[in-house]
C-alpha cells in the first residue's frame, strides 16, 4: 500500500479525535494524554515529517507512536469518511523506528523477552503449562477436535490463569476432546503490532509449523490477539488452520445442547468488546450470545459499544509496557460508565481486557460494586461443579 497518499490527504478534520458517529471520544491514547500527537491526527504529521525526513525521530517521538493501541477505530472512521487509513500510518512507522532502534526502553524489553523466552514475563518456557496443574489437561493428540492455544496472559499471569482453568473446566465437562501445545510460545500478535515485522515472521512460523506436524484441525483460543492473529496475520504467511475465539466456540457448544447450566448468575451484566475480538475480528455477537443463554443474567449495553467500544488501553503492547496508565486512563472510564450503567459485572473476553479492567476498577475505588469476569468464567459458574 502507498502509504504517502494516507498522510499527504489527511484533512485534520478531527474525525479521529472524536467520533463523528456518536461523538464521543474513542482513541485511548488520545484520551490518555489529550495532545493531538496522540491521536491520529496528529501522528499523520508526524509520520509526513518521518517520511520525508524532516524529522529525526527520538524516543519521545516513538513514545507517540508506540502508545496506540491498535485499536482501529480511527482506521474504521476516517476509512468510511476519507478512505484512509491512519493506523497503516501508525503501524509503519512503528516498523521503521524498530528497524532503527529508536524504542522507548518497555518496548525493548517486551521484545528481547519474547525473543529470549517466547513470552513477553521473561519467564521460563517450563512455567508455560503451570495453570494447568491439577487440571488433568494433556498435550494435543492428532485426532482431538480442538486444540486449546492458551497466549502469554493466560498462561504466566495469575488472572489470566483463572480464565485458562474456566475454559479447560468448561471444554472437559462439555465433553470436547482437546489438548493444548507442549511448548506453546507467543503468537507473535503483539510483536507485530510493535513493528518487529521479523520476529513475528519466525513466531507465525514456529507455531505454524507445530499445527501441521500435528495435524491440528481447529484452533482455539481465549485471547482476541492470538485469534485474530492466526486468523488474518498467519494465512499470508501461507498457514492454513481453522481458527475460533472461545466465545465462538462457546455460542456452538450451547446450540448444540452441550453446556448444561445448573445454577442461576443473577446479576446485571455489561459486555465490554475487546478491539481484536470486535472492531478488529468483526465478532460482536457470540459473546452476547452466550451470556442471554446463562439464566439469571441480565444484559445491559454500554454507550460505546460493538463497532464504537472504547478500548481498554492494554492493545499494541501497551498491557505489558503500561504506557498508557493513571488517571483519566481509559480503562479508568470504562469501568466507570459500566458501573453508572447499573452493571454488577463488566463481562469481557479477553485476559488482558480482563486484567486492564480489573486493576482500573481497583483504582476507581469500585472493588465490592462491579466485578470484571470473563465470560468462560461466568459459563463455568453457571456450569456448577
Ligand atoms: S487521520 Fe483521518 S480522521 Fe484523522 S484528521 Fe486525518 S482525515 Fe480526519
Ligand atoms: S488505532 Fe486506536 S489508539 Fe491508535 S491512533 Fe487509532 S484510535 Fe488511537
Amino acid at each position: 500500500m502507498n502509504l504517502s497518499r494516507h498522510v499527504y490527504y489527511c484533512l485534520k478534520c478531527g474525525a479521529c479525535r472524536v467520533s463523528y458517529q456518536i461523538f464521543e471520544p474513542l482513541c485511548p491514547s488520545g484520551i490518555r494524554f489529550g495532545f493531538d500527537s496522540y491521536y491520529a491526527i496528529g501522528r499523520m504529521e508526524i509520520a509526513k515529517a518521518i517520511f520525508e525526513k524532516r524529522l529525526k525521530p527520538s524516543v519521545k517521538t516513538a513514545l507517540r507512536f508506540f502508545t496506540c493501541t491498535s485499536c482501529g477505530v480511527c482506521d474504521s472512521d476516517c476509512s468510511a469518511a476519507m478512505g484512509l487509513r491512519p493506523l497503516q500510518v501508525i503501524e509503519e512507522v512503528k516498523r521503521v523506528l524498530v528497524e532503527e532502534g529508536v524504542v522507548p526502553s518497555k518496548v525493548r524489553d517486551f521484545l528481547e523477552n519474547v525473543q529470549r523466552y517466547g513470552n513477553p514475563y521473561g519467564e521460563g518456557r517450563h512455567k508455560r503449562r503451570a495453570w494447568a496443574e491439577g487440571l488433568g489437561v494433556r498435550e494435543y493428540r492428532r485426532g482431538d477436535e480442538l486444540l486449546y492455544y492458551v497466549g502469554c496472559v493466560a498462561s504466566h499471569d495469575p488472572r489470566g490463569r483463572a480464565i485458562a482453568r474456566a475454559m479447560a473446566s468448561t471444554l472437559s465437562k462439555a465433553g470436547a476432546s482437546f489438548g493444548v501445545l507442549s511448548d506453546e510460545s507467543c503468537c507473535g500478535g503483539e510483536v507485530l503490532r510493535l513493528g518487529e515485522v521479523e520476529l513475528f515472521k519466525l513466531l507465525a512460523e514456529e507455531n505454524s509449523r507445530k499445527f501441521e506436524q500435528l495435524g491440528v484441525a481447529r484452533v482455539v483460543t481465549t485471547c482476541p490477539h492470538g485469534y485474530y492473529t492466526m486468523r488474518s496475520e498467519y494465512p499470508k504467511l501461507g498457514a492454513n488452520v481453522e481458527v475460533s475465539h472461545h466465545t465462538q466456540l462457546l455460542r456452538e457448544l450451547v446450540d448444540g445442547g452441550r453446556l448444561r447450566f445448573s445454577r442461576e448468575v443473577r446479576a446485571v451484566v455489561a459486555y465490554h468488546d475487546p478491539c481484536f475480538l470486535g472492531r478488529r475480528g468483526g465478532e460482536y455477537e457470540a459473546p452476547r450470545h452466550v451470556l442471554s443463554n446463562i439464566p439469571g443474567v441480565r444484559l445491559v449495553e454500554l454507550e460505546r459499544s460493538r463497532e464504537r467500544s472504547l478500548c481498554c488501553g492494554g492493545g499494541g503492547g501497551n498491557f505489558y509496557t503500561g504506557m498508557l496508565g493513571g488517571e483519566g486512563s481509559s480503562s479508568r472510564l470504562r469501568v466507570r460508565e459500566a458501573y453508572e450503567a447499573g452493571a454488577d459485572v463488566l463481562a469481557t473476553a479477553c485476559p488482558m481486557c480482563a486484567i486492564m479492567l480489573e486493576d482500573a476498577l481497583k483504582d476507581e475505588g469500585l472493588e465490592g460494586r462491579l466485578r470484571v469476569r470473563d465470560v468462560v468464567e461466568i459459563v463455568a459458574e453457571a456450569m456448577g461443579p
